[in-house]
């Protein structure tokens, strides 16, 4: 049937009170997400892009950033019913990052609400011996999320126009045939992430792509509290200070990155990560408005349905016990 169509019933109950309850939490998610949107790379340059921002925001408004957050944490477990019921379209939420710019607590705060059987993510490393046996589109490819569900990809094949980027003797274990590896090669790679994006989008999931941009000096504060902090010691490892002191060309990897690959269909989000309670207020609005736009409503029951919940209501009804 037909989106908006009225069921035999005449009414759309579930449909109705979504609508009233969500309303307002996606125009606010709007006013959160918008401004750090980036559609068109053509003219992006990081430095447009302060690491300490919290928009209209002040620090005495944390309490109510949580509030915000949680808001909106409950507005997407609804969201995300909707689109499980639907099975039609999925959503890939793809993280990138520096090392301590908190990809792991926003996908954790963020996702928190969600029925974990309609989402899944996948952590990305280092390729493994099985990797690099097949194209490096291949092992994201295997854990993209089935229609219905929301997946998250905590680092992705964005990692090929980034850390590869930046340390160029990884391509030459990456069992490319030689004449491949060209000064083309990163052009071609844009090129090929646009493409596979284009498909994806062309045939049901939304993409929705968030660079968390810390600066430099944060990471540093966050490092030495990994440092000092026996319980974060965990987190800290001796490359993490290896690839700080590559900053400059990360920072130039992921201008170009986004510079390549912000597209309408499948836009970067240049969230500001100084501040993580204003970090994941954004995250959640971008995929509030995401799952939002596809306005999407539960599947209305048909007549020859409606006729078996009726059939199996009186069978019910009608038993002794
Ligand atoms: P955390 O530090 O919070 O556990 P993380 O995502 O940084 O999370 P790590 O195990 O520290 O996880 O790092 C994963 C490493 O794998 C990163 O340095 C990343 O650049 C690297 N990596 C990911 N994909 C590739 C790739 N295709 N080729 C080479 N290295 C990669
Ligand atoms: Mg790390």
């Amino acid at each position: 049937m037909a989106k908006g169509k009225k069921n035999v019933r005449g009414i759309e109950p579930q449909k109705k009170v979504l609508k009233a309850v969500l309303k307002d939490v996606i125009k606010r998610a709007q006013g959160f997400a918008d401004p750090h949107r980036v559609a068109n790379g053509k003219k992006f340059s990081l430095k447009d892009h302060d690491p300490s921002r919290t928009g209209d925001l002040g620090n005495e408004d944390k309490p109510r950033s949580k509030e915000a957050l949680a808001v909106g944490v409950g507005a997407l477990a609804e969201l995300q019913d909707v689109l499980y019921a639907n099975r039609e379209w999925s959503v890939l939420l793809i993280f990138q990052a520096m090392d301590a710019a908190g990809k792991d607590g926003a996908i954790k705060h963020v996702m928190s609400g969600v029925n974990p059987q309609g989402c899944q993510v996948a952590s990305f490393k280092a390729p493994s011996s099985e990797d690099l046996d097949h194209d490096y589109l291949w092992r994201c490819q295997a854990q993209l999320p089935q229609r219905g569900r929301i997946g998250i990809f905590n680092r992705s094949y964005y990692e090929e126009v980034l850390v590869v980027k930046v340390h160029q003797g990884i391509l030459q274990s990456q069992r490319l045939p030689q004449q491949l590896i060209t000064s083309r090669i990163w052009q071609q790679r844009y090129e090929d992430i646009r493409a596979f994006e284009q498909h994806l989008v062309r045939n049901g999931t939304i993409i929705r792509k968030f660079f968390l941009h810390v600066s430099r000096k944060e990471q540093k504060r966050r490092f030495l509290s990994r440092l000092d902090d026996q319980s974060k010691n965990w987190k800290f490892s001796a490359s993490d200070m290896k690839e700080r002191g590559y900053w400059d060309a990360y920072a130039k990897a992921y201008e170009e990155m986004i510079r390549q690959t912000a597209t309408p269909e499948a836009p970067w989000y240049v969230v500001p990560a100084d501040n993580k309670w204003y970090t994941r207020v954004v995250v959640a609005a971008a995929v509030v408005e995401a799952i939002a736009s596809l306005k999407l409503a539960y599947p209305v029951v048909d007549k020859t349905k409606l006729d078996e919940l009726a059939e199996a209501k009186l069978m019910l009804t009608q038993e002794k016990v």
